[in-house]
């Protein structure tokens, strides 16, 4: 597997896997009990997931990764037209209720825009930026992760969340930087956009042990990982700190932490496969991974067109 087939299969499998977790009921203290690190699990509530099967995080980066090996400008209208055309392709689990809603009604990338609530400060622009990091200049990649995130999250939280994944993603593809420098990088950006978040990430890079208020924020200790932009950004980003280079042990704590599980394990083992080997993870998670018309195959198949563009 070449880099961009195993960050689109990142993404896949931490998505798949962590979804069985997501918001877990009774919070961080069930999801220890209840881990099992040999079968993608069912979620207590069976309309949340289907074992196996990926979600809105995978499907909406694998809509940016087409734009991006596509002819055409990355603008607004031709992201959306991509989120809706994939979404109504393979008309999935996991997207949040209101949000499937609307792309069940809306035809094009036009009405999406005309009709979208767009002033969220919630994760899901930061959930699908990691394949805007594969453009090989960082200038484009910032204004194309703002792109995306005025699409549906436009606020400084959807914004900085958005530009820190794809930073660091950017990062990992294209410098030798390790863990610690590319964080310190990937906080001098946050900074220019959204000084509150920078100053987060300072309190995140320096707990002298592992706090559940620092790291999710105040009221969030028990349940974990919130649904929340900036917060999601400084988990993945505690997670690469404390448990990269292994994709077992990233893929672990991402589900540990609890919260919005899905997400954050997409992001943290997408960011860990840019360099690491899928290898070391239980089999059952590449074995099991739904193969459909949009599954498994198409993502390698994805992955390696990225590849071909941006990588060789
Ligand atoms: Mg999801």
């Amino acid at each position: 597997m070449n880099t961009g087939q195993r960050t689109m299969l990142g993404i896949a499998i931490g998505d798949t896997f962590g979804v069985g977790y997501e918001f877990y009921p009774g919070g961080r203290k069930e999801i220890k009990k209840a881990f099992d690190f040999s079968r993608y699990s069912n979620h207590p509530n069976p309309e949340w997931c289907t074992p196996g099967r990926y979600t809105d995080d995978t499907q909406m980066s694998i809509a940016i990764a087409e734009l991006l090996i596509s002819d055409n400008r990355f603008n607004h209208n031709n992201l959306a037209d991509f989120f809706v055309g994939c979404y109504k392709r393979d008309p999935i689990k996991g997207y949040a209720g209101g949000f499937q809603k609307f792309l069940e009604v809306v035809g094009s990338g036009e009405e999406f825009l005309y009709g979208i609530k767009d002033d969220s400060i919630r994760n899901g622009a930061a959930m699908r930026a990691i394949p805007i990091g594969f453009v090989n200049d960082l200038k484009k990649v910032i204004d194309y992760a703002i792109i995306n995130a005025e699409l549906t999250h436009n606020t400084p939280e959807g914004k900085v969340s958005s530009v820190g994944i794809a930073v660091a993603a950017h990062y990992l593809m294209h410098t030798n930087k390790d863990i610690m420098s590319l964080s310190k990088q990937v906080q001098e950006h946050v900074a220019q956009i959204h000084p509150e978040t920078a100053n987060y990430l300072e309190k995140t890079y320096t707990m002298q042990s592992f706090d559940p208020e620092t790291l999710f924020g105040e009221g969030n200790a028990d349940v974990g990982v919130p649904c929340h932009g900036p917060k999601t950004l400084g988990a993945v980003m505690y997670i690469l700190q404390h448990c990269y280079p292994s994709a077992s042990e990233v893929l672990k704590q991402a589900v540990l932490l609890g919260g919005d599980t899905d997400s954050v394990a997409a992001l943290a083992v997408g960011l860990t496969a840019i360099r690491q080997d899928l290898d070391i993870l239980p089999h059952f998670l590449l074995d099991d991974l739904y193969n459909n018309e949009f599954g498994k195959e198409y993502l390698l198949d994805l992955g390696d067109a990225l590849n071909q563009k941006f990588l060789s």
